[in-house]
């Protein structure tokens, strides 16, 4: 849950280093032909990448969408100077029981349905080690912790300052990542 208060920010959060990006939420808009080659792996038209023109860029700390099928999702996520991308399995609780899930990354707490569950094989397991979080099904953590989307905020609204969310939003998905072995496979 939440290891952070307003008045205790650990100054090496995660295994990021004072050398990143900062933690504004600054991505530069990134184009088609520069998401398809950070998933090289992938057939273009497996991608789904969206429509880029209406993305609000300067909100986002990661980059996420949902393949069309609904069973993939994609993160791309600036570490340093360096795009960092990664491809996860989605799939959706078939449970209709309502019950709070939290983000994973994001900590957005839903009543009822919000979250999926995000999975990767760690590389180099051959598929024996998986990973998963529960995080925001349609990956929108950047606009949940901005309380920019439309659907009701946080079932549990936490107190701490935007800086900080954006920061351990930022810690989650690196470490993620990073357990997922898949790091700097994927770079451009
Ligand atoms: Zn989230």
């Amino acid at each position: 849950m939440n290891q952070y208060n307003a008045y205790e920010v650990p100054q090496n959060a995660g295994m990021r280093n004072s050398s990143l990006s900062g933690y504004n939420g600054h991505m530069e808009p990134l184009t088609k032909n520069e998401l398809i080659a950070l998933f090289k792996d992938e057939a273009p038209r497996d991608l789904s990448i969206p429509d880029l023109g209406g993305v609000d860029w300067a909100i986002l700390d990661y980059f996420g969408w949902i393949s069309d099928a609904g069973n993939l999702g994609f993160v791309v996520i600036p570490i340093g100077d360096e795009l960092e991308a990664l491809k996860m399995r989605r799939s959706l609780s078939a449970s209709r029981k309502p019950k709070t899930h939290m983000c994973s990354w994001c900590h957005h707490v839903y009543r009822g349905q919000g979250t999926a569950l995000f999975s990767c094989d760690v590389a180099g397991s051959d598929g024996r080690r998986i990973i998963g979080h529960h995080l925001c099904r349609h990956l929108d953590c950047s606009l949940r912790i901005r309380n920019l989307a439309s659907d009701p905020p946080s079932f549990m609204p936490e107190t701490i300052p935007l800086s900080q969310k954006i920061r351990r939003l930022e810690n989650s998905v690196f470490t993620f990542m990073h357990r997922t072995n898949q790091m700097g496979s994927l770079k451009h």
